[in-house]
């Protein structure tokens, strides 16, 4: 039975945040929302009716889990996937709440790709012209030796853009920030909340937050993020979906005193590495640094102990590295987790689904998880709406479309892990990795999977911003 699972029956059931009863959110931890207050953004989502985009929420009930027209839906999580989805069920007429733990959009981390159909994603959402303006402009990168001497060399513009240094590369916060100010209008934004507890029957899902509020949804979906609390609400703990590959990862911004101009740096050695990636504003860069570890039992929101244990493993490490570590104390943000991924037999239950790395993390290392979560958006809400927003064939529709593109990306992940020469506790043995296939794999795995014209959504006539080959202006 599924953690935090407190009653069960054919209509009925309630799910509670257990560990967030422990450590309430009032310790320390601001709260605040979106202009709008509770009812929220009700101006914003008045001018995105106006402008045809959301509809109002009619629901015909026809028994079982019900088939509605329109839907009101909560997600929770506003970074890549939340506010993506929020996007494409706005185009589909649904009424979007977006409750995110964090007081404000998040920023921070490095940068993260588009490859593949991924970028047909972007094309069809409207927004390659705003990604692309955010895009790092990153030139390629080399890796170097402990003396700072180049190795290799690739370029951004190898593999049709989908190398080593996609095309389509953008910091993290950027693109969930171009995310939000694109939904911002029609969609109810909520911040510093959380979900407490969820009630779902027949006809829809009765949701207690932490501050207080309660309300009634049609669909709950999970986008926050590898440690997804919904799912362990939901599903069942952590452990039972969580697979740690054995590396931890850090990310945080530092001055650019290195002379770094549109190049990333990488140094490796015996399985540890460290790196600096250019960005836009030339003053600063993103460092980037890993070390291999057996087990993980850092709290994912204690940022100072995430520090100390940085500098433990990458002490000794050469290069730029004790430099790129005295910027530990004043770098703006700071980003720390072990490579994961997220592995579950199926992502729904009932009127609850989950999407991006809640439901199928693949790992920093695949460079897919944002990929897959702009992928899964499209299909997840397309097909809630196709089905008539009838959870069960929504969710399954959506699971099978996404599996085999989830599968195979994946395995990038483990294999690029296994090519460090690092074996996580949870991964699984294998041979040594065959260079010639993994890109092979890659190829295959960026475009596998299909993305339909849903129908009534003008997604294929949608303009081509600029034209390139791929949707994306070149
Ligand atoms: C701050 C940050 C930095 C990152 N940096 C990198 C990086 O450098 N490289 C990389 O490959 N990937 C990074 N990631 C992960 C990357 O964004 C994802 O792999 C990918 O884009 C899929 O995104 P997602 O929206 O599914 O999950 P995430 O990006 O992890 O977002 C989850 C969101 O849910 C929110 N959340 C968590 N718990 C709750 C809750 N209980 N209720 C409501 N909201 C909640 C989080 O605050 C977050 O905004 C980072 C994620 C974050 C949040």
């Amino acid at each position: 039975m599924p953690a935090g699972l407190l009653q069960f029956g054919p209509d009925f059931a309630v799910y509670a945040d257990h560990s967030a009863r422990r450590r309430p959110l009032a310790d320390g931890e601001p709260h605040s929302r979106a202009a709008g207050g509770p009812g929220g953004r009700r101006a914003g989502r008045q001018a995105g009716r106006a402008a045809g985009h959301v509809g109002s929420r009619i629901a015909i009930r026809t028994g079982g889990w019900g088939v509605m027209s329109g839907a009101r839906v909560l997600v929770a999580g506003a970074s890549i996937a939340g506010p993506a989805l929020a996007h494409w069920l706005l185009r589909r007429d649904a009424e979007v709440t977006v409750v995110e733990r964090a007081p404000a959009l998040r920023p921070g981390g490095q940068a993260v790709d588009a490859r593949g159909v991924a970028k047909e994603v972007i094309r069809r959402m409207g927004l390659a012209a705003a990604v692309r303006a955010a895009c790092t402009d990153t030139a390629g990168a080399y890796t170097v030796d402990v003396d700072g001497n180049v190795l290799e060399t690739f370029r951004a513009d190898d593999d049709g853009g989908d190398g080593y240094i996609a095309e389509i590369e953008i910091l993290r916060g950027d693109l969930s920030q171009v995310l939000y100010d694109d939904t911002r209008d029609g969609v109810e934004y909520v911040f510093g909340d959380r979900i407490a507890e969820l009630t779902q029957d027949a006809d829809g899902v009765d949701v207690a937050f932490a501050g207080g509020d309660r309300r009634r949804f049609d669909l709950v979906v999970g986008a926050d993020g590898l440690h997804s609390a919904l799912r362990a609400m939901v599903f069942g703990p952590r452990e039972r979906f969580v697979r740690h590959l054995g590396l931890v990862l850090a990310f945080y911004t530092v001055p650019n005193e290195f002379g770094l101009d549109r190049w990333l740096l990488d140094y490796q050695a015996a399985g540890r590495s460290a790196g600096l990636r250019p960005v836009r504003d030339a003053t600063r860069a993103i460092a980037m640094l890993s070390f291999p570890a057996t087990d993980f039992d850092v709290d994912h929101r204690d940022i100072e102990a995430q520090k100390r244990l940085l500098r433990e493993q990458m002490a000794g490490f050469g290069w730029l590295t004790s430099r790129i570590l005295d910027h530990l104390d004043d770098t703006p943000d700071f980003y720390l987790d072990q490579v994961a991924q997220v592995v579950m037999d199926r992502w729904s239950s009932g009127r609850v689904g989950l999407l991006g790395d809640a439901a199928f993390s693949p790992s920093p290392m695949s460079g897919q998880g944002t990929g897959l979560a702009l992928v899964g958006a499209y299909l997840l809400a397309g097909e809630l709406a196709a089905s008539g927003w009838d959870p069960e064939a929504g969710f399954a529709a959506y699971e099978r479309r996404m599996r085999s593109f989830v599968e195979a990306n994946q395995e990038i992940g483990r294999l690029h892990v296994h090519s460090l020469g690092v074996a996580g506790p949870d991964a699984e043995a294998g041979p040594e990795p065959d260079m010639e296939a993994l890109t092979g794999l890659v190829e295959r795995a960026i475009n596998g999977v299909e993305l339909p014209d849903y129908a009534g959504v003008p997604d294929s006539t949608a303009p081509v911003e600029g034209g390139g080959g791929n949707g994306v202006p070149g």
